[in-house]
């Protein structure tokens, strides 16, 4: 069976993760146009980096949950046949031990360089303007994928979507395109579809199913019956 799973800041959020969107519309005190837009790098980098810096750092504090662990567990059974597709920038898939995940928002622990394109592993701060590990050049920004931004690899999502035969959402609000419309197009390439989230999401209809609850509980469910 050859399952795609897309995660979303609900899964992040019960590792104490500040999600994107709380209700006061404000992401850490900011408002998300003025530190996730590329006319507020373009405007105000030092703001910009400053915020980035600041939630690259916050990952220290935070772990894994259950969630993460048991998406893990399952890579471990199905291999190449699991695909992670995470609208996260954070790295706790990997820390949970998941491997196969394709960050199509970009990475909080990666810099991408203006001059050169280059994207390279990143654990320091930006604000101070390092050069670019490959072309000396200070133009690193964070490669984190913007509103009004392509999101990564959309291509090979797509592909991966045409031949997956169950298609799983995971704490995704299903507000944000184009990962909204994920679960249309895997189910009309005949996948059947599964939405895992706190709440019914703003897609919540488009399932087959939808179970609500912590992930922390639905996704080590749901993994155990996949592999029972
Ligand atoms: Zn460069």
């Amino acid at each position: 069976m050859r399952v795609v799973v897309l995660t979303g800041a609900g899964i992040s959020a019960e590792s104490g993760v500040p999600t994107f969107r709380d209700a006061d519309g404000l992401w850490e005190g900011h408002r998300v146009e003025d530190v996730a837009t590329p006319e507020a790098f373009d405007h105000q980098p030092s703001v910009v980096h400053r915020f980035y810096d600041a939630r690259r750092a916050a990952l220290l504090a935070v772990q894994p949950n259950p969630a993460h662990h048991a998406l893990a567990r399952l890579e471990a059974a199905l291999g190449d046949d699991l695909l992670v597709v995470t609208q996260n920038i954070d790295d706790l898939h990997e820390r949970g031990g998941s491997t196969r995940v394709l960050h199509m928002h970009g990475e909080l622990r990666s810099a991408l360089c203006r001059g050169c394109g280059g994207r390279s592993p990143w654990d320091h701060e930006l604000a101070d303007l390092p050069p670019c590990p490959r072309c000396g050049v200070t133009e690193l920004r964070p490669d984190v994928v913007w509103f009004g931004e392509v999101p990564y690899e959309m291509e090979r999502i797509q592909q991966t979507l045409d031949r997956t035969d169950l298609f799983v959402s995971v704490g995704t609000s299903g507000a944000v395109y184009p990962a909204a419309g994920f679960v249309q197009y895997a189910g009309r390439r005949g996948a059947r579809t599964l939405e895992l989230n706190l709440m019914p999401s703003e897609g919540t209809h488009l399932f087959d199913e939808a179970r609500h609850g912590p992930a922390s509980e639905l996704v080590p469910a749901w993994v155990d019956e996949v592999l029972g």
